[in-house]
C-alpha cells in the first residue's frame, strides 16, 4: 500500500465515521427529548398513583393487618410443628400390658430404656415387689400406693421386664404404634 492510498483510506474512514457519528447524534438528539419526556412522565404517573391518598375504612385495617401477620404466624407454627416431628415408631413410648401402663424411652441403638410401670387408674408410678404367687412360682406384684390397685405378673422382675420389652418390640414390628 502506497502512502497515497493510506491517506485516502484515512480520509474515507474519517468522513464515513464522522457521518455515522453525526447521524447518530442527530437522531439521538431528535429522539431523546421525547424519550426523556416519556420516562419522566411514567415516573411521575407511578409516583402519583402510589402516593395518592385513599380513604379506607378503619375496620379494613384489621384484616389487612392480620393478613400481613400470616407469614409470621405460619413460620412460628411451622417451627413448633417441626419439633415433635412426624410420628415414627420412636414416638411409641406408652402402652398397656398386663393391666399396667408402661412408659419407656429408646437408647441410640433402639434398646428400650427406663421402662417404668404406672397405675392404670391414677397414673401413679407403681411399687413393684417379687413374691410367691403359688407354692413354687415367684411373680411380680405391681401395687399402687394411692388407689390400691394391684396387678400381678407370673414372672420374676427381670423376666417381667423382658416380657414387656418383647411385647413393645412386637407392637413396633406390627406397626401398632401407628394407631397410638
Ligand atoms: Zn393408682
Amino acid at each position: 500500500m502506497s502512502s497515497k492510498d493510506s491517506t485516502v483510506t484515512k480520509i474515507v474512514i474519517v468522513v464515513v465515521g464522522g457521518s455515522i457519528l453525526a447521524s447518530v447524534t442527530y437522531v439521538a438528539g431528535r429522539i431523546w427529548p421525547a424519550f426523556e419526556q416519556w420516562i419522566v412522565g411514567s415516573i411521575s404517573t407511578i409516583a402519583a398513583v402510589v402516593a395518592a391518598p385513599v380513604s379506607v375504612p378503619l375496620w379494613l385495617f384489621l384484616p389487612i393487618f392480620a393478613f400481613a401477620l400470616l407469614p409470621i404466624v405460619g413460620f412460628v407454627l411451622g417451627r413448633r410443628k417441626s419439633f415433635p416431628r412426624t410420628t415414627t415408631w420412636r414416638d411409641f413410648k406408652e402402652a398397656e400390658y398386663f393391666g399396667v401402663v408402661w412408659r419407656w424411652l429408646y437408647e441410640r441403638d433402639d434398646t428400650i430404656i427406663h421402662l417404668i410401670p404406672y397405675c392404670l387408674h391414677c397414673n401413679l408410678q407403681l411399687n413393684t415387689s417379687e413374691r410367691y404367687i403359688s407354692q413354687y412360682q415367684r411373680g411380680t406384684e405391681f401395687h399402687c400406693d394411692d388407689c390400691g390397685q394391684v396387678a400381678t405378673m407370673p414372672d420374676e422382675k427381670v423376666e417381667a421386664w423382658k416380657k414387656v420389652s418383647r411385647r413393645i418390640y412386637r407392637d413396633i414390628a406390627n406397626e401398632v404404634w401407628k394407631g397410638k
